[in-house]
């Protein structure tokens, strides 16, 4: 591949070849071809601010390796209830008043239990009334549950493929990559918007980096948003015991920012976001990795379980940097007003 066949049209059609070819690439040429496709698609010095809320906290039977609320990891984690609707929205309203526009919403689950449902469905109606983008992560989806997700307006649904397909069961037991892709052809089927990312720093190797993306790349659509971890190693999973004092616990950061050049390049319209890893990253790793295309993060002390940069540092990071927050498209208030779902309305007015 030469770099004149790099083009800033979306292509599903990527092959593993031309994927790897772009991870090979001098380091600053990468950088600099993905730095132009993202200007060709997106506002250069724009980043999306998301806010994400473990609304059902540990006591997960899946067994991914790499996550402290599975029941199979000793990290100290307690289980909780899901959270009351009020809680939520209260969360969402207070996120909003910080600059998020995109509310994500987490349940450790396998899958959402049909009694959990009207809840979640009234939480996304709810935060979605107050202008804000709603995302959300709760495992595998039933059709039926996915069609009821779409109906209340949900925005994105979150389900990381993780890694490569190679490297899956080395990760997770519970469940296979194909269960990963129906239901994210579940979600598109429905109509709403897929978030799908995945998780570096795992001791997977550059070819299984490769692997992750083209499956990402090549999928019917691409996804609306592209989260790229850093794996944050915690005590007690599986991954953070097999890793820690070991040269492999944290992803160089070079390897870092040519994943997330190679995502935007490949995946050309979505919004590449910079997720779980991004407080033990240098301000200037986070600078190359805007250069090379991310263009959203987590905002908040915390992501899920894991600690995250804060709204405080964020904020000094993005003066110095001359980056500026994506917009709310509307006033709360203007969204409440006309798209406030009925027996919403008392719930929002309650927060706010
Ligand atoms: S990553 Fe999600 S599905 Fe996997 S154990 Fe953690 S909460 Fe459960």
């Amino acid at each position: 591949m030469t770099l004149n066949t790099l083009s800033t049209e979306a292509r599903t059609d990527w092959t593993r070849e031309e994927i790897a070819a772009l991870f090979d690439l001098p380091f600053t040429e990468l950088v600099f071809r993905a730095a132009e496709i993202h200007r060709a698609n997106h506002a250069a010095n724009e980043v999306q601010l998301s806010t994400l809320l473990s609304i059902k906290t540990g006591g997960c039977e899946e067994d991914c390796g790499y996550c402290s609320q599975s029941v199979k990891a000793d990290s100290g984690v307690k289980a909780t209830k899901l959270l009351e609707v009020q809680a939520v929205l209260q969360a969402a309203a207070q996120a909003r008043d910080n600059g998020s526009t995109r509310f994500c919403m987490g349940a450790a689950w396998r899958n959402p239990k049909t009694r959990d449902m009207p809840a979640i469905i009234e939480m996304v109606k709810g935060v979605r009334g107050m202008g804000l983008e709603t995302c959300m992560t709760l495992g595998m989806l039933a059709p039926e549950q996915a069609d009821m997700l779409a109906e209340a307006g949900l925005d994105y649904y979150n389900h990381n493929i993780d890694t490569s397909p190679e490297r899956y069961g080395e990760v997770i037991t519970t469940r296979t990559m194909d269960d990963r892709l129906d239901t994210l052809g579940e979600v598109r089927r429905a109509g709403i918007n897929v978030c799908s990312g995945g998780i570096v720093g795992m001791g997977e190797t550059r070819a299984d980096r490769v692997g992750f993306i083209h499956t990402l790349a090549t999928l019917p659509e691409h996804p609306g948003s592209v989260p790229v971890n850093a794996l944050v190693p915690v005590k007690g999973t599986v991954l953070g015991d097999m890793l820690a004092d070991t040269p492999l616990a944290k992803i160089d950061d070079v390897e870092f920012v040519r994943t997330v050049a190679v995502a935007r390049i490949t995946m050309p319209g979505s919004m590449v976001r910079l997720s779980a890893g991004r407080e033990s990253m240098s301000e200037m790793t986070q600078a190359m990795c805007f250069l090379a295309g991310a263009n959203s993060i987590f905002t908040g002390d915390k992501l899920l379980t894991a600690p995250n940069a804060g709204d405080d540092s964020d904020a000094a990071m993005f003066a110095r940097l001359g980056l500026r927050a994506m917009a709310v498209s509307q006033t709360a208030a203007e969204v409440a007003a006309e798209r406030m779902p009925k027996g919403c309305a008392k719930l929002v007015a309650a927060v706010e």
